[in-house]
């Protein structure tokens, strides 16, 4: 199929997170020119959702709105503000607030994923999560109203950690427990896991590893084996899951509900469709891909990429990436940048410190200067580590 010739191309992309907006703006700026590509993102908010800073929003600090609209101009690419209610793979819809039917030729699926607050009984109820500014600002507001007590952070992931300590930064009269089954900094080389903990210790979070919540009460969490800890407030960071969307569609999801995809990002039962970010199940040589901006942004410029060769009547190329870095923010003052192989292993390096708070502060900061890069000259925006000989085809996996 070769789309110069044909009347026209509808694109629609769901999502415009970290990952939909690096497709759409890749796609958009490279098909401006083209009268018959039409490129639509739709989403819930026009404000973006700058994940990467909501522990600081949770903790009470300003930063900055972004908004989608404004990130999108120049780029031709049109906006749609709404809620995606169903995607009719058959007919190629989707459904936007129950009411507007919009088609599609192509389809970009980046509607990311939320906490998963349904696997331990209360979380829905009663604990916070950061899905998004809302709920981030509903925990601040909570935090702020506080004049002392114990706040548990639940899961000693990176997320957890990154809001613990936050928390425990802006509010000291606040005691901060950060609860998990793994100890914080497990998957750092040893000595950047002792200086993730050493920092938790300085900013007074108390850490109980090897622990499981089993139930999340109206003013605190109860433990296996039965131990109750009384709470003010309960920050649930342990798990995702993704919207029930795809699957409902009949596109082939894995146990966790995120669309397969063949190497070069297309859906393997529905090669119309693309998936990109963490609603996406990207295999490499290494494994699964999980969920980060690290490679969510190049699994949207990939997908953009990938739709102009079939566009051209070309076959798309292999998708491949390889992780570099796993930068962590403990305060303001204060970070781990754990450096690691393309399977997200660490290496032995790591930075610690004022230098790697800043390094950290880089990063987060780094897609608007990305995407305006890629506004000006989209090639600009199709370099990341492809992974070597991690990421060959014939790689184990
Ligand atoms: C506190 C925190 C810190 C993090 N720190 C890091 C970090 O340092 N480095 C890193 O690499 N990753 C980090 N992550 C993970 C990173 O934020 C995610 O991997 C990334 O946001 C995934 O991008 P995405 O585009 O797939 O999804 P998202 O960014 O979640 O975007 C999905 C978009 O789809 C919209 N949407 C969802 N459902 C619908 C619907 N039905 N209708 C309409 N719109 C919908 C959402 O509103 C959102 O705008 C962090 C996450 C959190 C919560």
């Amino acid at each position: 199929m070769n789309m110069k010739h044909q009347t026209g191309h509808d694109v629609v992309i769901l999502g415009a997170g970290y990952a939909g907006l690096s497709a759409a703006i890749q796609l958009a700026c490279r098909t401006r020119r083209l009268a018959n590509v039409r490129v639509t993102v739709v989403n819930a908010q026009e404000r973006f959702t700058e994940r990467l800073r909501l522990h600081m929003t949770a903790s009470g600090q300003r930063v900055a709105e972004l908004s989608v609209p404004d990130l999108l101009d120049g780029t031709g690419a049109r906006f749609a503000r709404g809620w995606v209610t169903a995607v009719d793979a058959g007919a190629r819809t989707v459904r936007i607030d129950d009411e507007h039917v919009l088609p599609y030729d192509t389809l970009v699926y980046a509607l990311g994923g939320v906490t998963d607050t349904a696997a331990v009984p209360g979380v829905a109820d009663h604990a916070y999560t950061l899905d998004g500014a809302q709920d981030a600002e509903m925990l601040a507001g909570r935090l702020a109203g506080l004049g002392g007590g114990t706040v548990v952070v639940a899961g000693s992931g990176l997320t957890g950690v990154e809001a613990a300590a936050e928390i425990a930064e802006r509010h000291p009269k606040l005691k901060v427990v950060l609860l998990g089954r793994r100890e914080p900094g497990a998957a750092m080389h040893p000595k950047a896991g002792a200086y993730l903990r050493s920092a938790l210790d300085r900013l007074g979070v108390t850490v109980r590893s090897g622990v499981e919540v089993t139930k999340v009460l109206p003013h605190g969490v109860q433990l296996a084996g039965g131990e109750i800890m009384p709470a003010a407030a309960v920050l649930w960071t342990s798990g995702t899951r993704v919207s029930p969307l795809a699957a409902a569609a009949g596109l082939a999801v894995d146990d966790r509900g995120r669309i397969i995809t063949d190497a070069a990002l297309r859906s393997v039962s529905h090669p119309e469709v693309f998936a990109v970010g963490d609603a996406a199940a990207v295999r490499q040589g290494y494994g699964l891909m999980h969920g980060t901006c690290q490679g969510g942004m190049p699994t949207g410029v990939h997908a953009a990429l990938s739709i102009l060769r079939v566009l051209n009547g070309e076959q798309p190329r292999p998708f491949r990436f390889g992780y570099y870095h796993m930068p962590v923010s403990l305060g303001r003052r204060d970070a781990v940048v754990q450096f690691t192989r393309p399977d997200d292993s660490p290496r032995r390096l790591f930075l610690t410190g004022r230098l790697a708070a800043r390094y950290k502060e880089t990063v987060t900061a780094a897609p608007w200067p990305t995407w305006g890069r890629m506004k000006k000259s989209p090639a600009l925006g199709a370099f990341w580590p492809r992974g070597g000989r991690y990421t060959r085809s014939g790689a184990a996996r």
